[in-house]
């Protein structure tokens, strides 16, 4: 473990040999021939875009998606400050959010590729490219049954019709959502799957010569079978150790630990109660720890009450609300010295996972990830340094 501050009061552990490792296995189960990209949007599900852009890109990743410009450039500057013999500079950046307006001087002056959602985005950047009077690489989001983003299938048969519509416009990508890959048996998955081969071959002499890539599948999806993987698959969540499919084992290797220290620890008897609200009813004397951990880390407030942690080899309970800056949990069963001021306790690892941290808050491991905060000292384990 890399040393943090004497002082941090939590410590957020990312394992970047783990996303790599992550990235490896995906990319093993993939058709011969189909790449993988990366989700690094929201910062990498929270675990820092720089640094886990940076470790994908040394592991060969040419693809990456962000949600926002601003997250694109970030990860422009990372893929720009890697050695030139690593990152070519060809290696793509889609920004899912489409094309707001104004948006064309950033994504142009950053070498971002925007995802355009609809016939208007066409319009725009056609516009944009003619004014320019340059050939400006895009991605076409066909909307097959998630309806978010995306051209609907009317839109769609407009652009089959009039393909004029995409004067100066060079799509590299055309790229379609899954709704429910996380449930294999779901009908959906099949019947989106076939409206985007259906598109795809559609578009195909609209573009032709022009061969763009294809890309369906999320971090699911690439479980869903090969007919699913097209030639490029973008996942994030299984990346950063988020269980795919639900049901099994967990194929990924887990990314994150969260440790937090103990403030102070203190014996409460009947008829005392612990935390706001009084929600917590001790009933015997209980030795009840203080920890520094709260919401605004986000530790989610569903979880008061409900949420487990381990002190040593211990498993203990929450009790009480989580409040802003901390949480409380009955430490009774743990010896005094184990249990102590300063000592970490452990909120999401080995044996806490994100998948299960999520399900105890009811919710996601994508939103515990995106939540984490920003107060955390974060440590990363280098991609390349020796497992523990
Ligand atoms: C976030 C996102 C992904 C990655 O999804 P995961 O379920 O995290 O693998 C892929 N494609 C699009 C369009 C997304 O918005």
């Amino acid at each position: 473990m890399a040393p943090v501050a004497d002082h941090a009061a939590a410590v957020l552990t990312i394992d970047l040999g783990a996303v790599v490792a992550n990235w490896q296995l995906l990319r093993e189960r993939l058709r011969p021939g189909a790449s993988l990209g990366a989700a690094v949007k929201a910062n990498a599900y929270g675990l820092g875009a720089r640094e886990v852009t940076a470790a994908l890109a040394a592991a060969g990743c040419r693809s990456f998606f962000v949600a926002t410009i601003e997250e694109g450039i970030e990860v422009r500057a990372v893929l720009a400050g890697a050695s030139e013999a690593a990152v070519p500079a060809t290696a793509a950046i889609y920004v899912l959010n489409g094309l707001l307006p104004g948006a064309d001087e950033a994504l142009i002056a950053h070498g971002l590729t925007p995802v355009l959602n609809s016939l208007g985005d066409i319009e725009a950047w056609s516009a944009v490219a003619r004014r320019r009077e340059a050939r400006l690489p895009a991605a076409l989001h066909i909307d097959t049954g998630m309806a978010r983003l995306g051209l609907p299938a009317d839109e769609l048969a407009c652009l089959v019709q009039d393909p004029d519509r995409l004067a100066g416009v060079a799509p590299v990508l055309v790229m379609s959502h899954l709704a429910c890959a996380d449930q294999p048996e779901h009908p959906l998955n099949e019947g989106q799957r076939q409206a985007f081969a259906e598109a795809f071959d559609a578009l195909a002499p609209v573009l032709a010569p022009a061969r763009p890539q294809a890309s369906l599948a999320n971090s699911a999806g690439i479980f869903l079978g090969s007919s699913y993987h097209f030639d490029l698959a973008r996942p994030g969540a299984a990346l950063y150790g988020v269980q795919p499919l639900a049901g099994g084992p967990n194929p990924m290797r887990p990314v994150v630990t969260l440790r937090a220290r103990i403030l102070q620890v203190r014996t409460v008897a009947p008829p005392k109660t612990v935390g706001y609200g009084a929600t917590y009813a001790v009933a015997q004397p209980s030795r009840i720890a203080t920890v520094a951990v709260g919401y605004a880390d986000g530790y989610l407030r569903s979880l008061s009450n409900r949420g487990r942690a381990t002190v040593g080899a211990f498993e203990v309970p929450l009790v009480g609300r989580v409040s802003m800056d901390l949480i409380t949990v009955d430490v009774s069963a743990v010896p005094a010295e184990i249990a102590c001021p300063g000592a970490f306790v452990e909120l999401i690892g080995a044996a806490k996972t994100v998948d299960a941290v999520a399900a105890r808050a009811g919710t996601i491991g994508y939103e515990i990830l995106t939540a984490l905060g920003s107060r955390y000292a974060r440590v990363y384990r280098a991609a390349d340094a020796p497992q523990r």
